[in-house]
């Protein structure tokens, strides 16, 4: 990326993106890929050297990725849009309409090597990772559609096994002369990278962390998080310690409360948790972690599973918030159950009682009449594509089989040669033929 850095300044780039951000509707121009720079950029609303236009002209494409699918829910309070990669991928983001602002979920891999047994993205395997052009092409999708306030990390893939690629999304997303959100309003969900929980920590100590837990326990654990082998539950329970510390170092007096994470829902046992966590939200000063707790029927929601969860989290409980999500079974994940309301009801019982006094809230998923589900959309059109063409799901992809341009390992990704970069993803590889916008982002700090 050297020759884009000695032709384009930093000035330049930063109002190239902004433009790119904050102009620019991927709804209209859905095929953006395809227009010319002077086209969708005119030259007044540049101000950009004429050098350094050229060369972008003549780098750069303005996205990567195109919405090739919007489904609305019924209530029209979740948007759903399958997104198409370069190279054929299929990734979902989903945006959420809270009373007055809104949220996108965003997918930082292409399916997910964790194979949680609950998850429709976990059946898919990983076939690779984001970039962060990618990723951050997803917020720009969104805006287009609604002005989005919050970020959470919870769509396909494990935003720790895509390490880099997440930092370089999270400080496009903070900055002030880019996308300027607040990393109040971001959070990361993670199914517990013990070593990259310590590394969001250390570097971005304000940014909202978020574990799926999912048990009260390690055996009950790898029942449904197959990765729960490598990553112990007393190390994620010293991380946690961890986090907390750092969270409570650096609080400014900000609160942890329904309005960072979504609006709860409405029966019996829900408006008790809700009015747990108003008190909350009163009482606590240094806020920490949500911890995200999936119910499955008889797997991890009897009595005796809420009170060892109320011994593990009673000593963190002025830190920690407990999203619990009934069960919403697929036809793609396991044959697992939902739980019933009165098992919910007992849960959230003992949780909040004087006993354990947890921040408690339960969680409906939205948008379930529009393939809900994390990956469930992706992986049934994948198998729509499959049976029309009676081929496997990764020759339904442009590029043929399973692409090559993918790195999964070692939190980096590139595209291959012959492929684009967005500008909102400058990788430091000028070797391909022409690159998009945000692929400038591998300059850190640029
Ligand atoms: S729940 Fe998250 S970490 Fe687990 S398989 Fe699904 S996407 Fe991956």
């Amino acid at each position: 990326m050297d020759a884009v850095a000695s032709c384009v300044k930093p000035v330049h780039r930063h109002r190239i993106w902004n433009y790119l951000i904050h102009h620019m509707d991927t709804q209209k121009n859905e095929d953006t890929t395809d227009k010319s720079w002077h086209e969708v950029l005119p030259y007044d609303s540049w101000s950009v050297p004429r050098a350094a236009r050229d060369a972008i002209a003549e780098k750069f494409v303005h996205f990567t990725t195109k919405v090739v699918e919007r489904q609305d829910s019924a209530r029209g309070d979740t948007t759903k849009l399958l997104i198409q990669l370069q190279d054929g991928h299929l990734i979902e983001t989903v945006i959420m309409q809270h009373h007055h602002y809104r949220t996108v979920c965003l997918s930082s891999q292409i399916g997910c090597k964790m194979g949680c047994k609950f998850c429709a993205t976990g059946t898919m395997g990983i076939i690779g990772n984001l970039t962060a052009g990618e990723i951050l092409e997803q917020v720009v999708h969104a805006n287009a559609i609604s002005k989005i306030r919050n970020i959470v990390f919870m769509g396909m893939g494990e935003p720790m096994n895509n390490m880099d690629a997440l930092c370089t999304s999270l400080d496009f997303l903070v900055d002030t002369r880019l996308f300027s959100l607040s990393p109040r309003h971001i959070t990361v969900s993670t199914v517990g990278v013990v070593k990259n929980m310590r590394r969001l920590t250390d570097e971005y100590p304000t940014v909202n962390l978020a574990l799926s837990l999912h048990a009260p326990n390690q055996e009950v654990r790898l029942k449904i998080v197959p990765s729960a082998s490598a990553h112990k539950y007393e190390d994620l329970m010293l991380e946690l310690a961890h986090r907390i510390a750092a969270w409570t170092a650096n609080d400014k007096g900000y609160k942890l409360g329904p309005a960072q994470f979504g609006e709860a829902e409405n029966s019996a046992s829900d408006r008790s948790s809700n009015k747990l966590t108003r008190n909350f939200k009163k009482h606590v000063n240094g806020a920490g972690v949500m911890i995200e707790y999936i119910l499955i029927k008889d797997i991890n929601v009897l009595p005796e599973h809420a009170h060892e969860l109320g011994k593990v989290l009673s000593s963190r409980r002025e830190e920690v918030l407990l999203n619990l999500i009934p069960y919403n079974p697929t036809d793609i994940a396991e044959d697992f159950e939902p739980p019933t309301q009165e098992s919910i009801d007992e849960f959230v019982r003992i949780l909040i009682s004087d006993q354990y006094r947890i921040h408690t809230r339960v969680r409906h998923e939205k948008g379930q009449d529009i393939d809900g589900a994390c990956g469930q959309l992706v992986v049934q059109t994948n198998k729509k594509n499959s049976k029309a063409k009676s081929v496997d799901i990764e020759d339904t992809v442009k590029g043929g089989k399973k692409s090559n341009r993918r790195t999964e390992l070692g939190g980096t990704s590139s595209v291959a040669k012959g492929q684009k970069y967005s500008f909102l993803s400058i990788h430091g590889v000028v070797t391909v033929a022409s690159i998009g916008m945000f692929a400038v982002s591998a300059i850190r700090g640029a």
